[in-house]
């Protein structure tokens, strides 16, 4: 009994340590060098079709390995990036480093989307849309093939400088998807007023639809919803084959999550489109 105690304390300490050693503080300390230090990757995940199971595309994911602090998740740095403007420069970056890879796909004969997500707060300053562009042409990929993430809270925040972003990212041809929906507090009217082209229905949603049918339901309403709008829709967070066939059912029209695959190394994802991909 003891050890096992001895055992829980540990495993209750080890958390909190952690915690200490990647506070906020010390995340913005060292946030600034990784660029410089080359310790930001990104990860790939697939997406796919729900009607042919064929490849999309996938969306980007930030990694950061830090000499001092190990790897930090993207749920505990982009909030500090955010606040201290770091994000403009760490986005900028990213949006770089996947269109590069995006460029990559296309010589291995690959024409496929890639989604990457951008910060409200990059939407405020109002070169983003020009950053975006800037990106395609240098690595001269179509704009068809890209897709902004941004949350519904990013409308909340100068929804007017946003939408003018938006709507000059669409006119070249850029799609823009809202993420995480039905986390935020976006209203209807928001949803239909902004320039969208889908909408990612957030995996709290989607991870009780195998035992709930009010799950299903709520989750077919939002199919629904998005479909009358004129968006196609995103399946977040498939863990199980069973919320795959369930969501084909609903009419959904595509899918990303940990049954599909986990996001990978640019190495891995250029050898699952070799095998996958159309
Ligand atoms: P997100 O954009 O909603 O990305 C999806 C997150 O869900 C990713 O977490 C992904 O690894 C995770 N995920 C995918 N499939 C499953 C699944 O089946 N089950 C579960 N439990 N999780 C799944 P990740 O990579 O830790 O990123 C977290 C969030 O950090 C992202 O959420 C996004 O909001 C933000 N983020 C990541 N990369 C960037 C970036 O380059 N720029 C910005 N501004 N934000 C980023
Ligand atoms: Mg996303
Ligand atoms: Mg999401
Ligand atoms: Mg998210």
């Amino acid at each position: 009994f003891a050890k096992e105690m001895g055992r829980n304390s540990i495993a209750f300490y080890q958390p909190r340590h952690l915690d200490d050693r990647q506070s906020r503080y010390r995340i913005a300390s060292v946030l600034h060098q990784a660029i410089e230090q080359e310790e930001f990757s990104l990860v790939y995940q697939p997406q796919v079709s729900l009607k042919d199971g064929q490849l999309v595309g996938a969306e980007a994911l930030l990694r950061w390995d830090s000499s001092t602090l190990g790897k930090v998740t993207p749920d505990r740095f982009i909030p500090v990036a955010e606040d201290t403007g770091m994000i403009d420069e760490i986005g900028a970056w990213v949006l770089d480093e996947a269109v590069s890879e995006l460029a990559r796909w296309n010589r291995m004969g690959h024409t496929l989307k890639m989604s990457v997500n951008v910060s409200a707060r990059q939407f405020q300053r109002s070169e983003v849309a020009d950053q975006v562009l800037a990106a395609l042409e240098h690595h001269a990929v179509a704009p068809e093939q890209l897709v902004v993430e941004l949350t519904e809270t990013s409308f909340m925040h100068s929804a007017s400088a946003t939408e003018r972003e938006l709507v000059r990212l669409r006119e070249k041809g850029v799609r823009v998807a809202i993420d995480d929906f039905g986390t935020g507090y976006s209203s209807l009217s928001y949803i239909r007023e902004m320039s969208l082209d889908l909408l990612k229905i957030d995996r709290s949603f989607i991870q009780p639809i195998p035992h709930s049918e009010t799950d299903r339901n709520l989750v077919k309403a939002m199919i629904d919803m998005s479909h009358a709008m004129g968006l196609a829709v995103v399946a977040e967070g498939i863990e199980q084959s069973e919320d795959l066939e369930i969501l084909k059912e609903l009419g959904c029209d595509q899918a990303q999550g940990y049954y599909i695959a986990r996001p990978m190394s640019g190495e891995l994802m250029r050898e699952w489109i070799e095998r996958d991909g159309c």
